[in-house]
This record gives C-alpha cells, sequence and structure tokens, in this order.
C-alpha cells in the first residue's frame, strides 16, 4: 500500500476508529487521501482548516425502518438509509440503492465518492447517497410498489429540490423512482419534480438521464482515445454487468464504432464474439426482467453463456467494469494485461480493486476511476434538475451534446488538474484532486460549519 503524507495518517487512522467495519467507506477514504499528499503540501491551509477531516464525517446520517407487506400477508421489516454527506456546494445529490448487501458502509463509500465526482461535474450539487438492504430481486411489482411507498413515508420529511435531490442506483430505475415520486406527492400535497430525478418522460423526468451514465462511460473512453490520436473504432469491448449502465455503455461503444463481445450477471457471463444484439439484451433484462442466460439462449448457436468462470477472461482491447464495487481484482487485471487490455475505466462505482489500480499502473495500462468516468449519470440528474427548476424540457440531442461536453471537460480537467500536481497522466490523482480543490475552497468560504 502506498503511504500516506503524514498529516493525512492521522485523519485516517481517525475514519478508521470512528467507523468501525466499514470496510467499503475506508477503502474510498483512503484511496482519495493517497491522492491528497501534493494537494496539502501547496495548500497548507486545507490541512490547518480541518477540510479533510470534516469532509469525512458526514454533514447527516438518517437510518430508519422500512415495515412492508407482502403478497402473501407477511410483514417484512428492512433497513433504510440517506447519508448527507456534503452540501458545500449544492442540495446533497446521489442516488439510492436497493440490494441485499447495503449497509452503512456500503452507503457511505458511495456517498463520500459522490461528493466529488458531484463537485467535478463542474454543476451545483453536493454529495448524499441512500438504499436499502431490499431485494427487488423475485419481488412482484406490488411488492416493489408497497415497499417503496413505506421508504419514502420516512424520507420524504428529509427530501426537497434545495435540500435532497435523491436519484436511482443498482436495483433503483424508472419502476421505483415512479412508486416513490408518486408516495412523495401524495404526502406533502405537492408536485415537486424537481425531489427526484430519473424520473419518466411523461412525470417531469428529462431525455438521456436513463442513458447517461453508460453513455457517458463511453464518451469519456473515447475522449482517452483522443489523446492518442485513437478511437472507439474497431475496438474490442468487454463490458460486466447487464444493467442500466452496462446496457447504455454498450448501445453508445457500438454507435461509436466499437464491439462489445461480453457482458455479465451474478450468475456468470455471455461471450458474444459477433457483438451483443442489444435489442434483444434489453428485451431480457428490461422487458421480461430475465439473466444474461436467457439471452445466451436466445442468441442460440451465437454466443455462449459461462458460469463458472470469469469475464475478464475474454480477450478485449477495453475493459469496463460496470457492475458493482470492488469486482475487478489483481486475478482479473493480470488476465487483462496478458490478453493486451489497454484501457480500464469504471463505469460502476469503485469496481477494481486498490491492488488490481495498483498492478494496471505497473503494467502502463491506462485507467480511469468512476468518480470521472462514470460522472455522466449524475450530471444529467443536474440537467434534469436545471429543466424542473424552469419548467422546460430539453430535446434528447441538446441534452445529449450537453453530456458529451460535460464528460469531455472533466476529462480533461482531470489531465490537467494532474499535471498540474506532478502526476501527468494520472486519471485517480487529477479527479480526486480536482473534485477536492472544488469542495474544499467552497468550504473555506463558508465558514466551520
Ligand atoms: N447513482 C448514480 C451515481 O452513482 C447517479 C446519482 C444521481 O443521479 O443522483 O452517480
Amino acid at each position: 500500500m502506498p503511504v500516506l503524507d503524514e498529516r493525512l495518517v492521522p485523519i485516517f487512522e481517525e475514519v478508521l476508529s470512528r467507523n468501525p467495519g466499514e470496510t467499503e467507506f475506508h477503502q474510498a477514504v483512503r484511496e482519495v487521501l493517497e491522492s491528497l499528499g501534493p494537494v496539502v503540501s501547496k495548500h497548507p491551509q486545507y490541512a490547518d482548516s480541518a477540510v479533510i477531516r470534516r469532509l469525512c464525517e458526514p454533514e447527516r446520517q438518517i437510518i430508519f425502518r422500512v415495515p412492508w407487506v407482502t403478497d402473501s400477508g407477511k410483514i417484512e421489516v428492512n433497513r433504510g438509509f440517506r447519508v448527507e454527506f456534503s452540501s458545500a456546494l449544492g442540495p446533497y445529490k446521489g442516488g439510492l440503492r436497493f440490494h441485499p448487501s447495503v449497509y452503512l458502509g456500503i452507503v457511505k463509500f458511495l456517498g463520500f465518492e459522490q461528493i466529488f465526482k458531484n463537485a467535478l461535474t463542474g454543476l451545483p450539487i453536493g454529495g448524499g447517497k441512500g438504499g436499502s438492504d431490499f431485494d427487488p430481486k423475485g419481488r412482484t411489482d406490488a411488492e416493489v410498489m408497497r415497499f417503496c411507498q413505506s421508504f419514502m413515508t420516512e424520507l420524504y420529511r428529509h427530501i426537497g429540490e434545495y435540500t435532497d435531490v435523491p436519484a436511482g442506483d443498482i436495483g433503483v430505475g424508472g419502476r421505483e423512482l415512479g412508486y416513490m415520486f408518486g408516495q412523495y406527492k401524495r404526502i406533502t400535497n405537492r408536485y415537486e419534480s424537481g425531489t427526484l430525478t430519473g424520473k419518466g418522460l411523461s412525470w417531469g423526468g428529462a431525455q438521456v438521464r436513463t442513458e447517461a451514465t453508460g453513455y457517458g462511460t463511453a464518451f469519456f473512453v473515447n475522449e482517452m482515445l483522443r489523446t492518442e490520436q485513437d478511437s472507439l473504432d474497431g475496438k474490442k469491448v468487454v463490458v460486466s454487468g447487464s444493467g442500466n449502465v452496462a446496457i447504455y455503455a454498450i448501445e453508445k461503444v457500438h454507435q461509436l464504432g466499437g464491439i462489445v463481445v461480453a457482458c455479465s450477471d451474478s450468475a456468470g457471463y455471455v461471450h458474444d464474439p459477433a457483438g451483443i444484439d442489444l435489442e434483444l439484451l434489453k428485451e431480457v433484462k428490461n422487458v421480461q426482467r430475465g439473466r444474461v442466460s436467457d439471452y445466451a439462449v436466445a442468441r442460440g448457436n451465437q454466443a455462449s453463456f459461462v458460469s463458472d468462470g470469469s469475464i475478464w477472461d475474454v480477450p478485449c482491447d477495453i475493459a469496463l467494469p460496470c457492475a458493482t464495487q470492488n469486482e475487478l481484482d489483481s486475478i482479473g487485471v493480470a488476465t487483462l494485461i496478458r490478453n493486451g487490455c489497454c484501457i480500464v475505466a469504471e463505469g460502476a462505482n469503485m469496481p477494481v480493486t486498490p491492488d488490481a489500480i495498483r498492478t494496471l499502473a505497473d503494467a502502463n495500462v491506462r485507467f480511469a476511476p468512476a468518480k470521472a468516468v462514470n460522472a455522466g449519470g449524475v450530471a444529467t440528474s443536474a440537467l434534469e434538475m436545471q429543466q424542473n427548476a424552469s419548467r422546460d424540457t430539453w430535446t434528447f440531442d441538446y441534452t445529449q451534446n450537453r453530456l458529451a461536453e460535460i464528460m469531455r471537460s472533466i476529462h480533461d480537467r482531470c489531465l490537467e488538474t494532474a499535471d498540474e500536481y506532478g502526476s501527468p497522466g494520472n486519471y485517480v490523482a487529477g479527479a480526486n484532486i480536482s473534485g477536492f480543490t472544488r469542495v474544499a475552497d467552497s468550504m473555506l468560504a463558508l465558514g466551520v460549519i
């Protein structure tokens, strides 16, 4: 593990002792602190004013009971979370994750990352995250609705367009946001569109929001390639996952000329050498709510489903982990490197382990972190908030052009900042430092609050 600047060691030790057992949160904090050595050397005021220590402690953490009734009449009890991390730049902003693995440590890692990601977009949004250990898999629409209504019956009092604006994440898409917005509207008797983002197009949602995280990921990779006068054209790409991020990353990679030969879910991966048939994948995942094994069956001889291997065994030029945290470890990257992969970019939040990131750096494989690569989702949420505030709707093309511009400027800002702080070409340093300095400067201006 790289050593931390001596001014940052006590901060990290305090994070470890105040947040026992929250390993993902520790990992996310450490990754940022590892980039901040040159920043505190150049600007000691950040260390002196305890900006970093303050940032590691959420402004507010809400944990609540979510009771609901199954179709068969059984009472279930889940736990709900909203961690409002930083409002230095704007209302808390970040998604809700519904997955059985959700506990405070996951929500805090996501919320912490969100602060810097949101700052990097250049838009006026603070950082927060929430969710529940509820598992939507196998639940009927009616059960999902009752859960979402119960979740919002507590959450509504903490959110609002000027306070905290949740959106989707793993397990939370248009269906869940619809049920939650409906309940919010009913309880408050107000049609406050700007309170949630990722809404449906007929009830206040924005064009491109559904596609934005995946599209932004592909745009970012295209920018990385452009710095070497290259493009996605003809590149073989592996995309892990098959949820919202993965599906739209595949779509944009294909539109930009690349070919995605594999994707996955928690049961295994599908290898489709001729290129994933996206219409079929969308039908299986979004309409039938099926698995990638169903895609492989429907695709016939073209594709094979592998349940006992690793998707990173599939040879590719570019790997886009778009499933979940810590899904790509040093064994996976060793295979990618052996097979000639030259770019790894994080579509999911923190999918590459710290060891694996170091292995990639040692092998000179270009790596870009989630804070930069997947920021297109939350950036387009901020565009949705703009449209809601002005009671306007923008066209698909206009919104997509705005997204592409934002991704280009995030990319360029990362490289400029990395240069400025002595780590040329290092996207991790660039993203962390650039996001951090924007938040830190606002915190210094706003006083000790
Ligand atoms: N959950 C997404 C993320 O990780 C989007 C959050 C949002 O749109 O607020 O950035």
